[in-house]
């Protein structure tokens, strides 16, 4: 489609949209039949249109007069016949609909191309544009009717009343429309009229210099172009491809009806969807409503020289990826995300890059960690401090800090502590089907994950004791928050294959294209690469999502005790939906029949497998993808033997 405005020498088709759209009526205005009306017809035939031709402007008016069309297609191509930009501003003058679009076409008789354009105005950029000039439109009506005004649904019930001076109603889908001039070359009506006609006039204009092409209109359009010139097959094939491209869910692959396998049945409903089951009315009462304060006997002084030796001595070994969080979290007795969060920010030089006292970093971890649950089994301080620590590792990892500014590692290593925050241990879908607080609040969407992000902003900003941004620089601290809050959000798993998929897209494909070339030109370009603000932000979710379900890849045991949590987690959950009546999200994860092996190779299956050999391709982690063939292994085993354990009995 070109915005082509050359009038004699264009060869287009103006395209006029109403705003009131129902069932779509299209009104095909073409002196005489040819190639490119009859593929209009065509088209709207195979889009479930309906359809009706007008051979001159006067049948046109009528015709419009009588059904409202939604869409008007001109021929715009011989103005000897008709002035088509006449006929436009009339419909502009007389309908008393609330927005008017117009495009051109540019003449191409393809039928395909047609359909193409049509479906596109019916179900993208119009659209949208439309809604936001009908926000514009219904502002200047406001600002300049005499009259009242009324906006009614398409079966003309009223949704919206205002008046100003009188009482004439005037509906939207332009039931009283003035009778005017049926002379299409006069644009402006008389007398009385005729300024507020100006004045819609200039508004209409206004709304006209609106562009808005979505990338995705763009690729749509190179497709279409490209289809003009493809063999059969190949315009078929992209065919199939603009089908995909039409949908919003581009990054969700879709599961069969029929999937075979429940558990990843139950995965992928009670991960990847939020609120789309059946609301309950149930009210699910978060399990601790008032902030936690911190306890008493962590109040006392504490810094990076007074650690008790024996925790000291547990956290040793903080940097390596083996390092055991479960005998940090016994050692100091819950406690794990202070002592490994003061060790590990030091080792960043965080209060230095904050300008911020270690006092204050301490408060502050004391008082996240306090209010994480410890009575979750999963998701509790101990999560936070092993998603704390992946962080860590993968920061030190050379293409990560090849990549990454110091602002993005004290982002990642704050994002990474505060990420699960105040977590009820009970999934989204839960929280939006018992129609619990938050999921009010958040409207069903990302519960949890904005939940944590806010929080976590609201307990550092509250008091200055522990406000660990305090001295920051205002821009400096934007920044920050904007890339904790980027990182929080990106460990929703609805998000989960989007966040994957960009990752590959943009940095693996090209980094590896480089790499298969090699030279000094290619060294600074996968630099360019590695350092562009828009792959930062890729590579930065990325490592919080691996950080966050690394536990596949972790030593057996420590990946055997997680695997234990989780379902144990998972079982509280089910157990409390069938005690409340609530749907059961997963009912796989039902403590007296589950199998975790089962549960656990489709979580490595769907969720892990991919995603860390994306991750490793970029990071290089050997020693991570030999623990998950081994983890997965073991699983297998288990699962070969019938058993539903953890582990396989004693001997
Ligand atoms: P988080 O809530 O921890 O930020 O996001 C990670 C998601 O992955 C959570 O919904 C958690 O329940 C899920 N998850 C993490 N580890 C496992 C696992 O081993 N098995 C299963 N089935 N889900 C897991
Ligand atoms: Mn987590």
């Amino acid at each position: 489609m070109t915005l082509s405005l050359s009038l004699s020498l264009s060869l287009s088709l103006c395209v006029c949209v109403c705003v009131c759209v129902c069932v779509w009526q299209v009104l095909l205005v073409f002196a005489k039949d040819d190639a490119q009306s009859n593929s209009f017809c065509w088209a709207c035939e195979r889009a479930g249109f309906r359809c009706n031709v007008a051979r001159t402007p006067e049948a046109a008016l009528e015709s419009f007069q009588e059904k409202n069309h939604d869409l008007i297609i001109m021929d715009h191509r011989h103005s000897r016949y008709f002035d088509a930009e006449a006929l436009c501003r009339y419909v502009y003058s007389t309908c008393v609909c609330v927005s008017v679009v117009t495009q051109r076409y540019v003449e191409n008789s393809n039928m395909m191309s047609c359909y193409n354009e049509l479906i596109q105005l019916h179900h993208g950029e119009i659209r949208a544009q439309i809604k936001l000039r009908a926000c514009n439109a219904v502002f200047t009506a406001l600002e300049q009717s005499q009259e009242a005004i009324e906006i009614s649904s398409e079966d003309q019930i009223i949704q919206v009343h205002t008046h100003t001076h009188t009482h004439t109603h005037t509906h939207t889908k332009h039931k009283d429309r003035r009778k005017g001039s049926l002379d299409v070359r006069s644009t402006t009506s008389r007398g009385s009229d005729a300024g507020s006609s100006q004045r819609r006039h200039s508004s209409m204009a206004r709304i006209h210099s609106m562009t808005i092409e979505a990338p995705i209109t763009k690729v749509i359009n190179i497709i279409n172009a490209a289809q003009e010139s493809s063999p059969m097959p190949v315009a078929e094939a992209l065919d199939r491809v603009l089908e995909i491209l039409r949908t919003t869910e581009l990054y969700s692959p879709q599961l069969g009806t029929k999937e075979e396998d429940p558990h990843t049945n139950d995965l992928v409903g009670g991960l990847m969807t939020d609120g789309l089951r059946r609301l309950s009315g149930n009210e699910y009462i978060l399990a601790t409503k008032q902030l936690h304060h911190i306890p008493g006997h962590l109040t006392t002084p504490l810094s990076l020289n007074d650690i008790p030796p024996c925790i000291a001595q547990t956290m040793e070994n903080e940097d390596s990826w083996d390092f055991d969080i479960f005998n940090l979290e016994s050692a100091t007795m819950k406690r794990p995300l202070t002592y490994l969060g003061l060790k590990i920010f030091s080792r960043f030089g965080v209060c230095e890059f904050l300008s911020c006292p270690e006092a204050t970093l301490r408060s502050w971890l004391q008082i996240i960690e306090a209010n994480y649950h410890s009575s979750n089994s999963y998701h509790n301080s101990t999560h936070a401090a092993d998603v704390l620590h992946a962080t860590a590792y993968f920061l030190c990892k050379e293409r990560v800090k090849q990549s990454l500014d110091p602002i993005d590692e004290v982002a990642a290593l704050i994002a990474a502590t505060v990420h699960d925050v105040d977590h009820p241990g009970r999934t989204n879908s839960f929280l939006c089907n018992a129609g619990s607080e938050l999921a009010i609040l958040y409207n069903d969407t990302a519960v949890l994950e904005s939940h944590h992000a806010a929080l976590a902003f609201q307990i550092t900003t509250r008091d200055d004791k522990c406000n660990i941004f305090k001295n920051m620089e205002r821009n400096e601290y934007r920044t920050l928050r904007q890339a904790v809050i980027d990182m929080v959000l990106a460990t929703e798993m609805t998000k989960h294959f989007e966040h994957v998929n960009k990752f590959v897209n943009s940095i693996n494909k090209p980094l590896a294209a480089l790499e298969e070339n090699g030279s000094f030109v290619c060294v600074c370009a996968g630099k360019c690469i590695l350092t562009a603000p828009e792959n930062r932000i890729l590579v930065k979710r990325m490592l919080i999502k691996c950080a966050d379900i690394s536990n596949p890849c972790r030593p057996l045991e420590l990946c055997i005790e997680w695997a234990g949590r989780i379902s144990e987690e998972y079982f509280a959950q089910t157990d409390e939906e069938k005690q409340q009546g609530l749907p059961v999200v997963m009912p796989v994860f039902d403590r007296n029949t589950c199998s975790i092996p089962k549960s656990q190779i489709s979580f490595i299956d769907y969720f892990i497998t991919d995603m860390f050999d994306a991750w490793d391709a970029f990071a290089d982690l050997p020693n991570l993808m030999q623990h998950l063939d081994n983890n997965f292994k073991y699983w297998k085993s288990l699962d070969e033997k019938k058993l539903h354990s953890l582990r396989p009995p004693p001997e």
